[in-house]
């Protein structure tokens, strides 16, 4: 018996036999030269091989939005418009043509270029590097018909542990759900879209274990998404201690699927907000079956991803049906938050040294306030007789705040003036508390506002000074840094003092084993993805108790990110 440890991204215990999973760069690339004479069939293979990769990549932009995962199918999409990119084929075409190589050996030529020239770029560019090597690799495995694959055969025919090097999102999507017990990784983070992805299976995550020398196809193992563990060749004792934990976590199961239609309570009977994060409309058709307290986060970034700015009217009338599909549950709508996407040309950005501490919040509603005043208008209109709430994006202070109101006064004054119908009274305000700055502010924003949000994942970057999407800050940092608790604690109390409600919306909310701590600090409200909401009901009701005040304090003496998981361990 051998115990491997990493760190757990997704919990949950499977038991199984490992297997492999290669990704295309692991295998060997066929490396020949043609004559010229066979140059013509080289490029068909070309032609064959991008339109089967440009299809399959669709197929994973659908499976990824009918999975919620709006972040995957973005991605996704990003991906096919590399494959399906005219420059792209013309210059593999010229090295097939030029250098009289294989089809497979072009693509990959043409990749390393592009791979290169991005290796010097500053950071934001540099994370193309990992697009440009999965959009390789899945081009490279359509020569064949396959993108990864696993080692040995059982992969195919059994639910297996899949261990690999590192996973992307096109070797998560290759592997269908029914397949997989376990993922179980070398490299990895917290936020990667392969890991969303892989969260999404429902089984646990974990990574940072030396995958090549300590697994192998056909080994048996037990892995514990909650310790962070991979146990191989478990022995009887171990064997019997798992099985015994697998069936009590099957009864919780059941106990939980009873009382899935009430509010969330933790075991002791106090009463938690759990609302929905957003990101499209569709999302909430897979809401329909849960209960919940409300949209806390509906991100309206969707809407302004076309090549046109969206109007008025279709804005409202977007509102208008999610609002009333809500039937009078609170509705947090956010303003539109520039600076995390690649915006379409009508934003006509200026020069901006990474998006990340760009243009963002209240700056975004100075320099384009056309936007936001049509925005707001749109979602004061759709207020007739449901429960909106305004949320502002990345206040930093009461200045930003003035500027996002100022924006809502246009907007109820233009409508006036077209003599438009709206409620102009009942509709609550709110503020995403995502800067350290914010923080320092919290009780003084509170004040000026009906409820706040907290952005975790943005106060996060702020905090660390690395941005979320800089993988090697994932694998140095743990999401749940104690100078981010410490301010989320800072939030809650705040938020206690002037009786305020304050809402936890960023990804941490999305890991059960977290909420001890959570509701130890004080926090009581909670904003989390749909297909996350009934585990964390679950979670809660069987949360007697939350961490004490003093071991909140012991936390705050973890000095690493391992100490972190050991924390949550014990
Ligand atoms: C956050 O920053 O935690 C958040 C919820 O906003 P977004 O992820 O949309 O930036
Ligand atoms: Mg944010």
């Amino acid at each position: 018996m051998k115990k491997l440890k990493g760190t757990s991204v997704a919990p949950g215990i499977s038991r199984g036999t490992v297997c492999l999973y290669l990704g295309e760069r692991e295998r060997t690339l066929p490396h020949y030269l043609i004559s010229s004479g066979q140059i013509p069939k080289e490029l068909e293979r070309l032609q064959r091989a991008l339109k089967a990769a440009g299809k399959r990549m669709e197929e994973m932009v659908q499976a990824a939005r009918r999975q919620l995962d709006k972040e995957a199918s973005e991605i996704f999409n990003a991906h096919l418009s590399i494959i399906t990119d005219r420059e792209l084929f013309r210059k593999i075409s010229q090295l097939i043509r030029r250098r009289r190589v294989n089809a497979e050996h072009a693509v990959n030529d043409a990749f390393e270029d592009y791979i290169k020239k991005y290796e010097n770029k500053e950071l934001h560019f540099r994370e193309l590097i990992h697009d440009f090597a999965d959009v390789r690799n899945h081009i490279l495995g359509a020569f064949n018909g396959e993108t990864g694959k696993f080692k040995c055969p059982i992969g195919e025919r059994e639910p297996v542990i899949v261990a690999a090097e590192r996973l992307t999102p096109s070797m998560v999507s290759n592997i269908s759900r029914e397949n997989v017990l376990a993922f179980v990784t070398k490299q990895g983070g917290f936020t990667s879209h392969a890991t969303i992805l892989a969260r999404s299976y429902g089984v646990p995550v974990i990574f940072g274990i030396d995958v090549e020398n300590n697994l192998d196809c056909g080994m048996k193992a037990i892995v514990d998404g909650s310790l962070g563990e991979v146990i191989v060749s478990p022995d009887r004792k171990t064997g019997e201690y798992y099985s015994r934990k697998v069936g009590k976590r099957e009864k919780r199961k059941s106990f939980c699927d009873l009382k899935k239609e009430l509010s969330a309570r933790t075991g002791s009977g106090r009463r938690i907000k759990l609302k929905l994060n957003v990101n499209t409309p569709e999302e909430l058709e897979y809401a329909k079956e849960l209960s919940y307290d409300g949209i806390g986060l509906l991100r309206t970034e969707f809407l302004f991803r076309g090549e046109e700015v969206p109007s008025e009217e279709e804005q409202y009338l977007l509102y208008r049906a999610i609002l009333q599909g809500e039937a009078g549950r609170p509705v947090a709508v956010r303003l539109l938050d520039i600076g995390r996407d690649k915006l379409p040309s009508y934003f006509k950005l200026p020069d901006q040294n990474g998006l990340d501490l760009g243009l963002r919040g209240a700056m975004a509603v100075e320099t384009f306030p056309e936007i936001y005043l049509t925005q707001a208008k749109a979602l004061l209109r759709a207020n007739l007789g449901s429960n909106l709430q305004l949320l502002y994006p990345m206040v930093s202070d009461l200045e930003d705040l003035k500027t996002f109101r100022g924006i809502l006064l246009k907007a109820k004054k233009a409508l006036r003036k077209e003599h438009v119908r709206f409620n102009s009274g009942d509709i609550k305000e709110g503020l995403m508390i995502e800067t350290p700055s914010a923080v320092m502010m919290a009780e003084e924003l509170l004040k000026e506002v009906d409820f706040v949000n907290i952005g975790s994942n943005d106060l996060l970057q702020y905090t660390i000074a690395a941005s979320r999407d800089n993988l090697l800050a994932e694998n140095r940092y743990h999401i749940l840094h104690p100078a981010l608790v410490k301010q989320l604690e800072i939030i809650a109390r705040a938020g206690k003092r002037v009786k305020k409600e304050v809402c936890l919306c960023g990804e941490i909310a999305s890991f059960e084993e977290f909420y001890p701590l959570l509701l130890g600090i004080g926090l009581r409200s909670f904003s989390v993805a749909v297909p996350k909401l009934s585990d964390i009901k679950c979670e809660l009701l069987h949360l007697g108790l939350s961490l004490g005040k003093g071991q909140v304090k012991d936390f705050y003496k973890v000095k690493s990110k391992e100490e972190i998981d050991k924390y949550f361990r014990a």
